[in-house]
């Protein structure tokens, strides 16, 4: 008989909620029963608490067990762990441990003493956040839909609770998350390209990732039957005063971060695996890759769109996951993929910022705090251009409506004014990189700064004034 799989909830309000989680899962990994892995430790508001009683916040996770025990005999060695972590069930509203059975293969019970799957399980943030990390593709069973569909729904239904979460570190047992394989050749990547039989997803990166490239694997992992991500730092998109030999590196937790979010395997191949002749480009800038980062950077779309063109080939991915955080790459990546005429479909992901609203990237760990206080600048800019663009500004004491060309240069000023170099701040067109100087449809704002030795992007939509006429 092979082994069922099932996935455990778990949570703590009471006395040291972590060294009961920890305990808990070094309980539940015995006889009969593996747990193949854990997602990461939530904090969140205790669920339906009565009205006026303030209740501990409660620590949660989700693991995924492998198990030869039948559903009723796991529940009873759920609540056996329970009972030796001292959870008494009589109403209060801590308890050292809550261990409840989420799902088990692809069973459906309603009986009395257990019901699967969980009946509130897709309506809980604090058990889909974490379940997504471990299991995202497992499809909830009578539900029709998989994990990670159910946290898209719930995140966009009910922000408030995906928001009131506080996530932590990663609990032990969190590497053991479902299987992905690094390859780190051609050969590898091709003898297990050849396994593959449906839909694929490519997720490039250059590695030190963080929760937007997160975000894109979940994307991908949810939309293909497969997801691979490739890391690599490529050298021809680099000038040669840039940070190509500081550009930050973290092998392990990158492929431990992949394959929590669904990453099936990991291609990361070195230079002279990608460039057996040698670095090379075989692209040449032209039209959105023109001003800009193109203008800034002369090489960097050239060595950009190779790598992506090489990946595209070598992966036969059918779809390709990009952050709208670099605007520019996805406009001049879409026209390389119309200009070559390819079938991959590039599918651009929103930005994913941090609490303080500055756009994630690898790159701001070398920030200071002082810095970062600086940093937030720019997205706050942003932010007050959408709000000028939608409701209009004050111009020479009177009402008037956002008028890129008057009213930009302020903006670029007072960003000059904190102390941030100002490579450009426009409002473009997204596909072309085109300045424009009416917002007669939504167009992007994208800024570049310095700040010190660090640059930094971000971009932001910005609509005409509803009921405006285009
Ligand atoms: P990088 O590793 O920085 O080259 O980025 C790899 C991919 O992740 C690119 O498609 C980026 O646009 C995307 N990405 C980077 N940062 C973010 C972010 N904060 N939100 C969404 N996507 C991002």
């Amino acid at each position: 008989m092979t082994d069922a799989r099932a996935f455990v909830g778990l949570g703590s309000n009471e006395g040291e909620p972590h060294a009961h989680l920890t305990a808990a899962l070094a309980a539940l990994d015995g006889e009969g029963v593996r747990v193949a892995g854990a997602g990461r430790l939530v904090w969140t508001p205790y669920v339906g608490a009565p009205r006026g009683t303030l209740a501990p916040r409660v620590l949660n996770t989700v693991a995924e067990v492998r198990t030869t025990l039948d559903p009723r005999a796991l529940l009873a060695r759920l609540q056996a762990i329970e009972a030796s972590r001292g959870r008494v069930r009589d109403g209060r509203l801590t308890r050292a441990l809550d261990l409840d059975l989420l799902a088990y293969d692809d069973v459906i019970l309603d009986t009395p003493e257990l019901t699967l799957p969980h009946p509130r399980c897709t309506q809980r943030a604090f058990v889909l956040s974490p379940w997504v990390e471990v299991a995202p593709l497992f499809e909830i069973p009578g539900t029709g839909a998989t994990v990670v569909e159910h946290a898209a729904t719930l995140a966009r239904d009910e922000p408030a609770q995906q928001e009131a979460l506080k996530p932590v570190a990663h609990p032990p047992y969190a590497d053991r998350a479902a299987a992905c394989t690094v390859l780190p050749d051609r050969a590898a990547l091709d003898a297990w390209r050849a396994e593959q039989g449906g839909t694929l997803g490519v997720v490039m990166t250059m590695g030190a990732l963080h929760e937007g490239h997160a975000a894109l694997v979940q994307r991908a992992a949810a939309e293909c039957d497969a997801v691979v991500a490739t890391l690599f730092v490529n050298p021809t998109q680099f000038a040669p005063g840039d940070d190509l030999a500081r550009y930050p590196r973290t092998f392990d937790a990158d492929v431990a971060l992949l394959r929590r979010h669904g990453a099936a395997a990991v291609y990361a191949p070195d230079a002279a695996d990608m460039y057996p002749d040698g670095p090379t480009t075989d692209w040449v800038p032209s039209g959105a890759a023109r001003g800009y980062e193109g203008a800034e950077r002369p090489d960097h779309f050239a060595g950009v769109a190779t790598v992506v063109g090489e990946l595209w080939r070598r992966t036969r991915a059918h779809r390709s996951y990009f952050g709208r955080k670099d605007a520019q790459q996805l406009a001049v990546l879409r026209q390389v993929r119309r200009e070559r005429g390819l079938d991959v479909e590039v599918i651009a992901c929103p930005i994913v910022r941090a609490l303080d609203h500055l756009a994630l990237s690898s790159r701001n760990r070398y920030l200071g705090d002082q810095e970062r206080l600086l940093a937030r600048e720019l997205s706050t800019t942003l932010s007050q251009l959408g709000h000028v663009a939608a409701r209009g500004i004050v111009h020479d004491g009177e009402p008037a409506a956002f008028d890129p060309v008057r009213d930009l240069p302020a903006f670029r000023a007072y960003l000059a004014g904190r102390g941030l170099t100002v490579d450009y701040l426009d409002l473009v067109d997204a596909d072309t990189m085109q300045p424009q100087a009416v917002l007669d449809r939504p167009l992007l704002a994208m800024a570049a700064v310095r700040l010190g030795s660090l640059r930094l992007l971000d971009n932001r939509w910005l609509a005409p004034p509803v009921g405006a006429s285009a």
